[in-house]
């Protein structure tokens, strides 16, 4: 290293020999050092984006112990793990101890034998928890996850209302608050409930170029998924996002029906199958895990290689959060969603039949038209993504609408058409339908329902036939994703809006986006994927890769841990590639630090060399 150790700072030294990292990430140093001077701060950076570190390294600097809120029970253990391979003295408290292991934590906090201490928020409840953190000497508070705080995001959580009485109890102890989702809207309202307003706010850029952003209308779905994993994702460990428990199971049936290991996880599991589903996502390769959004929330295994969503998420920044925790290592991964007009219609009617009251409603339906708008744009989706969050961007040659850009043309006739059918259905009778069947009157199929209601005698009938009926779909989504129709909640009937006239009249031209044809979209999308393939490893050191993968899984197995822990894929990657021949050489490598290094360093020597 150019700069002698005299030179840098605590903070930059401390990177390199704990966590055996070279610099800093964009945003990191800034933050960090904010925070080592007693500041407090409100960070949004995007999942994947290097948050942990902006708190666990000043808590490593400033003296006494970090103390860590976080919601995600699950993965305390997990975390502490990590930190502890790396050699910093790390603990937990929440509701999965007996009250033992809790006293020794507790003890080891007091004497200040803790460099970090997760708490569950909950805890913060427990007059005995406020207690014991007034007998120790704290570093810093670090709020995770801190957009559960705000009532406008999509996960909040009331226990962290609580979090607003840090500051006035220990006015002195910097706080920290972190999230990946970070609208104006939920940004105003963490720096507000959190009193956070007078903080510095450091807003990292939010675009993660290695993923694709892809989009496509659900067909058959459970073929359109299946193909997605066998053409670019064999063998790869990947989430697929399901909205119903019911579809979750159905659909990790499916994929081990079809030789592609999955497991279910949601909330009506039992809790050991769920935190056995989740423990086995985090220390075997390759699976993949069908999930409801229940899970996922801090999960940092970070070689996920793809998110897939069977259906419509319902807010970009649930949408974003969840697409980010593909590819934190930096390594190109797929976020793909399949998307359809029933999506819509549910979302509709469970937004309608909601409780809460009306401005919540509201809140909720804003959140929908901003995904509609996602999935129906004709420029670049990262633009639009960034956009959302408040930030520019080029269009960026790595999501489907710049490989394949989609044509618009001109639907205000095919919109005439499907409103008018609309509003004579409704004047015929005193009925309503939904989309299927004002379709099948569109192309003129003369089915059970349409004779049974003698719709074949309608004007309309089979004015459309110059669509298919996957285009007049697309029409329906993309008229209810610009407002020009709605659906009812109780059936889930298509009816007009105040701006549907505007169209009829003709006052009013609607440009649609054309659908892609299925096969021609995927091709764009593999090809993309071929030119941006990592630098494979040179085969030579792909022996001694899978070597050092066989090593890592032993040891992960015997300290129980996920074999991340040990050390990353991209750890082992340069490893095999730069084959040091001392410990000196290895220590450089990044993410062997120094007590990695001390730990297995001989190991990993005698790996590279074989027996
Ligand atoms: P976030 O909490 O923002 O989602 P993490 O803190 O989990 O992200 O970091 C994502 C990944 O990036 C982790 O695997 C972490 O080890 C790695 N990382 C973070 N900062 C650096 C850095 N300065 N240099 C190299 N790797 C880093
Ligand atoms: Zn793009």
């Amino acid at each position: 290293m150019a700069v002698p150790e005299g030179e840098i700072s605590d903070a930059l030294q401390v990177l390199r020999r704990v966590f055996g990292y070279d610099a800093f990430r964009e945003g990191q140093g800034e933050i960090i050092e904010h925070v080592v001077a007693g500041n407090d701060a409100l960070v949004l950076m995007p999942t994947g984006g290097g948050k942990s570190l902006c708190y666990q390294i000043p808590a490593l600097v400033r003296k006494g112990v970090g103390v860590v809120i976080s919601p995600l029970i699950a993965l305390m253990q997990d975390q502490v793990d990590a930190l502890r391979n790396a050699g910093v003295r790390a603990g937990f408290l929440n509701s999965t101890q007996d009250l033992d292991e809790r006293r020794v934590v507790e003890a080891q906090f007091v004497a200040g034998e803790l460099d970090l201490l997760y708490l569950a928020p909950e805890r913060l409840k427990v007059a005995s928890t406020v207690q014991l953190l007034d007998r120790g000497d704290i570093a810093l508070f670090a709020i995770d996850e801190a957009h559960c705080v705000a009532q406008w995001g999509h996960d909040f959580r009331p226990d962290y209302l609580l979090l607003s009485g840090l500051h006035e109890r220990w006015p002195d102890v910097p706080r920290i608050a972190l999230t990946a989702t970070a609208t104006q809207a939920t940004r105003t309202e963490i720096a507000s409930r959190l009193n956070l307003e007078q903080a510095r706010h450091f807003v990292a850029s939010f675009d993660r170029p290695n993923i694709q952003y892809r989009i496509e209308p659900k067909n058959e779905p459970k073929r359109q998924l299946l193909h997605l994993l066998r053409t670019e994702h064999s063998g790869d460990a990947g989430i697929v996002y399901c909205l119903s428990r019911n579809s979750v199971e159905k659909i990790a049936e499916f994929l081990t029906a079809n030789g592609i290991e999955a497991v279910p996880y949601h909330a009506g599991l039992d809790p050991r199958t769920r935190a056995e589903n989740q423990s086995r996502f985090l220390r075997e390769d390759g699976l993949v895990v069908v999930a409801t959004i229940a899970f996922g929330m801090g999960i940092d295994k970070p070689d996920v290689r793809f998110v897939a969503h069977l259906d419509l998420p319902k807010s970009v920044e649930g949408y974003y959060q969840e697409t980010g925790r593909a590819g934190r290592d930096g390594l190109p991964s797929t976020a793909w969603l399949a998307y359809g007009l029933n999506d819509v219609v549910n979302l509709r009617k469970m937004i309608d039949t909601s409780e809460g009251d009306a401005a919540h409603r509201r809140r909720l339906s804003v959140h929908l038209d901003a995904m509609l708008a996602l999935c129906e744009t004709v420029e670049c989706r990262r633009v639009q993504l960034l956009n959302y969050f408040g930030q520019d961007g080029e269009p960026c040659g790595n999501c489907d609408t710049c490989l394949t850009p989609p044509e618009s043309w001109d639907g205000t006739i095919a919109a005439q058409k499907l409103l008018s059918a609309i509003v004579r259905l409704d004047r015929e009778r005193r009925q309503k339908f939904g989309a299927g069947h004002v379709i099948d009157i569109l192309t003129g199929k003369k089915n059970a329902k349409v004779i049974q209601f003698d719709h074949d005698a309608l004007s309309v009938f089979g004015v459309g036939s110059e669509l298919r009926d996957t285009e007049w779909r697309g029409v329906v989504r993309q008229l209810l994703a610009q407002g020009l129709l709605a659906v009812e909640s109780n059936y889930g009937a298509l009816v007009l809006t105040d701006t549907s006239p505007e169209v009829l009249k003709g006052a009013r031209k609607v440009m649609l986006r054309r659908e892609p044809e299925p096969t021609k979209a995927a091709k764009a999308a593999k090809t993309a994927k071929e030119r941006k393939a990592p630098v494979d490893l040179p085969s030579e050191a792909m022996p001694v890769f899978e070597r050092l993968r066989t090593w890592r899984a032993a040891q992960a197995k015997d300290q129980g841990v996920p074999a991340y822990v040990i050390f990353h894929d991209a750890t082992l990657r340069e490893i095999a590639t730069a084959m040091p021949s001392s410990l000196t050489e290895l220590g450089k490598i990044s993410g062997v630090g120094e007590n990695k290094l001390a730990k297995y360093g001989n190991q990993v020597l005698e790996t590279l060399t074989p027996a």
